[in-house]
């Protein structure tokens, strides 16, 4: 660092699990921050779904901050309900809860050259400056609902899944459940013994990883809390270590053995799991495994065999007020339709009107498709990180590890800020050109590629994902590129 050290003024936006990582490391270096959140509590993505059956399908001890294990899990995969605790207490324990400003939602941030730095807009019409802009909005929270005909003529309830309604009847009613996602698979397991009868309404079938669900008792917990080397053994066990890679791998070498024993091992759990030749055929993938996120589960299997489910594979034609017809004649009547259908991924921060230098607009910059320079920042958009942005990792791994690693990395960068190099720092147009024609190069031989519909694919139908193994991810993010960056002011 040559200039004169300088303090920056940082803005959050969002509170879920990167924005309160954000939070407590700008607390830790004694940052002036102010974190900004729609709604009225923080949680994010935890806080949003309460659907029944919401589970993390990354183990509970590796789905936690590195820096602050959790003795408290009552189980291997831990419920929606105790992550979503998880946070509240983090949040409380690392005092950074003054610093947000819940119920303020971010309309618009805009950059000012000659300043050099931002001003946000909230809902309210307020105004707030800040040289930094953290955007931890998250990806998966714009509800998306299916263009069914007929859908708003439904007399029951009829709701996504992001947007549970308790009042909904469940209990020995007539339930029709649209996606077969994580989340639909999620809710058939958690709602078939309490219904009269569930029509899961499933367009594509999905591969299913078997994993082992059990229960920690007290006494482990007791353990957990006096020594929690006990906790790491778990969250760095090498079992779940090589599982991880074994994906993160397999997605890059598709015909390498390690797609190829993903593969196997989800064909076999589907040839001994199924009784019935019938229903075995309906949920036979007719894609390669991991093409679409693997369903990890336990139980999948044995609750869709469960008297009360109808797996409906047949083409719906409309909703009806009583219920859904499908393309064949036939009619499920139904109480309640719930929607699990997924997210418009390619949101992120919108709809938030972002303009950085010379007045260029997000919407702009991400006409073809969403994208960052490795998965952070963006050429133009000077001093705005973006975590858990475009073109990160994804798949069946924690995202608290990429939000921490893509810390470290904006860290580096600001350090050059509050170093006094230069005002701002943004990647240059040439190396972000550079990133993006490697990336989608690489994208398309990844297995997301392979030939199957997803939230992965933009509307190009080219992975939107990080392409390379995840140890290239953890090197890229271990130290910025400086020659990539320029410095601005
Ligand atoms: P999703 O994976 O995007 O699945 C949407 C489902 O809805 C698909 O089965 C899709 O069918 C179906 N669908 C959409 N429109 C339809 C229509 N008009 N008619 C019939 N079917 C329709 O959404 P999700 O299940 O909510 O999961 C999204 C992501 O959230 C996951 O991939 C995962 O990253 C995350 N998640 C994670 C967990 C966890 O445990 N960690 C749990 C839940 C969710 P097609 O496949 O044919 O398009």
């Amino acid at each position: 660092m040559t200039g004169q050290q300088r303090k920056v003024r940082f803005a959050i936006i969002g509170a879920g699990m990167a924005g309160l990582l954000a939070a407590i490391k700008l607390k830790q270096r004694g940052e002036n921050f102010t974190l900004f959140e729609k709604a009225a509590k923080l949680g994010g993505t935890w806080r949003e779904n309460r659907y029944p059956g919401l589970t993390c399908d990354v183990p509970a001890h590796a789905y936690t901050y590195s820096f602050e294990p959790y003795a408290e899990w009552r189980a291997y995969y831990a419920t929606g309900g105790e992550i979503q605790t998880y946070f509240e207490k983090v949040a409380e324990k690392y005092g950074v809860l003054p610093h947000f400003r819940f119920g303020c939602e971010v309309t618009g941030a805009v950059w000012d050259d000659a300043a050099a730095h931002w001003t946000l807009t909230l809902a309210s019409g307020e105004t707030f400056v800040a040289d930094v802009v953290i955007a931890a909005s998250g990806v998966l929270h714009h509800p998306k609902m299916p263009e069914i005909e007929g859908l708003d003529r439904f007399k029951g309830a009829a709701f996504h899944t992001a947007r549970w309604d308790d009042s909904a009847p469940i209990d020995w009613a007539k339930v029709g459940l649209i996606g077969c996602g994580s989340t639909g698979i999620q809710i058939v397991t958690a709602i078939n013994k309490r219904v009269e009868r569930l029509v899961h309404f499933q367009r594509s079938p999905q591969w299913v990883m078997p994993v082992p669900q059990f229960e920690y008792t007290e006494a482990e917990r007791e353990a957990f809390r006096k020594d929690p080397a006990l906790i790491d053994a778990i969250r760095y066990n090498q079992d779940y270590i090589n599982a991880v890679l074994r994906f993160t791998d397999g997605v890059t070498d598709i015909e390498g053995p390690q797609m190829r024993e993903i593969e196997d091992i989800c064909r076999q759990h589907l040839e001994d799991s199924i009784k019935d030749p019938v229903l075995k055929e309906k949920l036979r993938p007719n894609y390669r495994a991991a093409c679409k996120r693997l369903i990890y589960s336990w139980c999948y299997y044995e609750e869709v065999q469960h008297p009360a489910v109808h797996v409906e594979t047949g083409r719906i034609a409309r909703v009806e007020p009583d219920g859904v017809r499908m393309t064949d004649g036939t009619f499920h009547p139904l109480d309640t339709l719930v929607l699990a259908t997924g997210f418009r991924a390619d949101r992120f921060i919108r709809p938030a009107v972002v303009k950085g230098q010379n007045g260029r607009s997000l919407d702009d910059f991400w006409a073809r498709r969403p994208t960052a320079h490795y998965a952070v920042t963006l050429p133009g958009f000077p001093n705005f990180f973006m975590l858990n942005g475009p073109t990160g990792p994804v798949g069946n791994f924690s995202l608290i590890d990429i939000a921490e690693r893509q810390w470290d990395y904006v860290m580096q960068l600001v350090d050059h800020v509050e170093g006094g190099n230069g005002r701002a720092i943004a990647p240059t147009q040439t190396a972000f050109a550079d990133y993006e024609e490697r990336r989608i190069d690489a994208a398309k031989k990844t297995i997301f590629g392979s030939g199957c519909t997803s939230w992965y694919l933009d509307d190009e139908g080219v992975p939107a994902t990080w392409p390379w193994s995840y140890q290239a991810f953890a090197d890229a993010m271990a130290k910025p590129r400086l020659e990539e960056y320029e410095l601005i002011g």
